[in-house]
């Protein structure tokens, strides 16, 4: 697939779910991709990317930006204490805000950086013991708690497990957002991107679909 396919794609999604077209933002992730690849889809225009780690956003990421202007980078991997300055610093939003410990350092360093990015809170959906994310049931004590914190925090996030259908998390991460009162809705890969629009997402995850299967392991 393409990057004008996806877009495409995209615009149907939101015309047949009767969503104004554009309220959903494409991030293409652009992890562990060769950096030709990258600039291939920077040099069509497009400007939202994903980054699942730091380490690798900090060290391909200033280069890119020294020579395309408007580059909004979204980091949707989890996210250590001890890498949250360097995060602040390098990124316009941030998907995997799931504890209190990381709530905490992040509004500390708001305060001494002066600025804080766009932040989301990762729901475990699925409930699975591995994976990252505030459990629901706990969503509305953190979110109020990032309040709290004066955290811009601008919506949830989730990655639905593998093997369930992802429209049931989908929709569930739409209902408890919308009692919280958060307008974003961070979800849909590339295999599901579709179904996100019709259930409400305003930003879309597409790695694969756009840049072609990840050359290297992840890790
Ligand atoms: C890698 C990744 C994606 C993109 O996955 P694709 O299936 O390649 O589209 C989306 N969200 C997160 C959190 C990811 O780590």
């Amino acid at each position: 697939m393409s990057l004008d396919e996806i877009r495409t794609r995209i615009a149907r999604a939101e015309g047949k779910a009767g969503r104004a077209p554009g309220s959903v933002r494409l991030i293409a992730v652009s992890k562990v991709q060769p950096n030709e690849r990258v600039e291939a889809v920077l040099d069509q225009g497009h400007r939202i990317f994903g980054e699942n780690r730091v380490q690798e956003a900090a060290g391909k990421w200033p280069a890119f930006r020294e020579r395309y202007d408007g580059i909004e980078l979204h980091l949707i991997g989890p996210l250590q204490t001890n890498k949250a300055r360097q995060a602040m610093e390098l990124v316009d939003a941030i998907h995997s805000i799931d504890r209190s410990k990381l709530a905490r350092t992040v509004a500390r360093l708001a305060q001494e950086i002066g600025r804080c990015p766009d932040l989301f809170i990762q729901v475990n959906t699925g409930e699975e013991e591995q994976k990252a994310g505030v459990m629901p049931d706990e969503v509305d004590a953190f979110v109020a708690e990032c309040r709290d914190l004066d955290l811009p925090i601008r919506g949830l996030m989730c990655i639905p497990p593998v093997d369930e259908e992802p429209s049931l998390h989908f929709a569930l991460l739409a209902k408890i957002a919308a009692r919280n009162g958060l307008e974003g809705l961070s979800m849909g890969m590339s295999g599901d991107f579709e179904t996100a629009v019709a259930l409400g997402a305003t930003h879309v995850r597409v790695g694969s679909a756009i840049f072609g299967e990840r050359v290297k392991p992840e890790g």
